[in-house]
């Protein structure tokens, strides 16, 4: 059997960051990933937007690695060259009703640390979007997009270059933990055996499954998995808009709202569909529910404008109507195997906050959870 000393599994854009920040410290590091080629996850179905940091509870894990992890992202993106765009956004209540929330938005935001936030009139809004109608928004200065895909490549080449290495077409089949190292088969036809010091469960919307192939982990410490799907729909032809454009939240997710990418196609979405199954087709009959969320603060959009676009799916750790979870980056403590580190849960802002989770697992690492 091979020995390993750090295994991450997965290579999302949350796996490669962890795996950077291991093979950067030293660490002996590789990455199995299922699939051809990294980051064809969630990763690459996302909005690309880097949060802020402005709604999740305070004190808890999104709110802090999404600030510390936008601060760095930043950082990074200027250092290695990784296109992005500051661009700001808006949160529109779309009327008086919405206020109430706005409010408490910006509460939220400043206890989490987001002090550069602005409150607009409607007027003040539409000038600086004349598109968007609303009775009242927040400008989110420190709200930007990010090539995710450019982003991937480069954490791909700052592991490689601290000698880590990635492993494609290679899944975690089955594992055990119950006599000291830990213990993985991989491989989709032929499998190899390897044995490691410390195993970083990145398998995003498969890590519970993954965990409860993994003889040695409790049943009862792997959360329920449920996936609540995001649609998105682009917008044909140019956009008018300068910022991103959201409106006040909806349970389970932040709403319909308006995104540019780099090269200024605007797209909307991704909506709250709770599924079963792993299906990313975008249903075209889901279309007269974009149109009414859209007009609620871009009254304007022209009939026919919208096409179904992709989507992608967040792994929820609660489920409708319950309070949202937060990350759950669970050591030792929770589960009894010393050297293994479960993410489970890492829905948005998980790009945002790859960075600052990557440290957070390091850390866990060196200190020997
Ligand atoms: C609709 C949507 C919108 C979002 N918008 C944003 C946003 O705007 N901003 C933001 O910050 N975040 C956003 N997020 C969250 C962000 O996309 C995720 O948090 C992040 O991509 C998670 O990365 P990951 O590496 O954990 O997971 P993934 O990218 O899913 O990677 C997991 C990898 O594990 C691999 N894998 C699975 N099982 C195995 C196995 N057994 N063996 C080996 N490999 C395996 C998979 O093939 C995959 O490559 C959004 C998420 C969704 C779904």
């Amino acid at each position: 059997m091979e020995e390993v000393d750090c295994v991450v599994i997965g290579a999302g854009v949350v796996g490669l960051a962890v795996a950077r920040a291991l093979a950067l410290r030293g660490r002996e590091t590789l990455i199995l990933e299922a699939e051809g080629a990294i980051g064809t996850g969630m990763s690459s179905r996302n909005s690309e937007v880097i949060h802020a940091g402005i709604y999740y509870p305070p004190g808890s894990a999104k709110a802090t690695l999404c600030v510390a992890g936008r601060q760095r992202l930043y950082a990074y993106c200027e250092a290695r060259g990784v296109e992005h765009r500051r661009c700001g956004k808006l949160i529109v209540a779309a009327d008086r009703e919405q206020i109430q929330a706005l409010d408490q938005i910006e509460a939220t935001a400043r206890a989490n640390g987001v002090d550069d936030l602005r409150r607009l009139t409607g007027a003040e809004a539409a000038a600086m979007e004349p598109a968007v109608r609303g009775v009242a928004a927040l400008f989110s200065p420190s709200t930007g997009i990010v090539d995710s895909h450019g982003l991937m490549l480069a954490l791909r080449g700052d592991l490689e270059h601290a000698g880590g290495v990635i492993a494609c077409n290679s899944p975690v089949r089955r594992g055990r933990c119950d006599r000291g190292a830990i213990e993985l088969e991989v491989g989709a036809e032929e499998t190899i055996e390897l044995a490691a010091r410390v195993v970083i469960n990145s398998a995003g919307l498969q890590a519970q499954a993954l965990s409860r192939r993994i003889a040695g982990i409790p049943e009862r410490s792997v959360p329920p998995t449920l996936y609540a799907k995001g649609n998105y729909y682009v917008l044909q032809g140019k956009a008018p808009f300068k910022h991103l454009v959201y409106p006040v939240p909806e349970p389970g997710g932040l709403g319909v709202h308006l995104t540019l990418d780099l090269a200024g196609q605007a797209k909307f979405g991704p909506d709250v569909e709770w599924v079963e199954k792993l299906d990313y087709t975008v249903d075209p009959a889901r279309s007269e529910r974009f149109y009414r969320a859209i007009r609620r603060y871009w009254p304007a959009l022209p009939d026919g404008a919208l096409r179904p676009g992709y989507a992608g799916i967040r792994p929820k750790l609660s489920g409708p109507g319950a309070p949202a979870a937060d990350f759950l980056i669970q050591g030792a403590e929770a589960h009894g195997v010393r050297g293994l580190i479960n993410l489970y849960g890492i829905e948005s802002p998980g790009m945002t906050a790859a960075l600052a989770i990557a440290e957070r697992v390091a850390d866990g690492v060196a200190a020997g959870r």
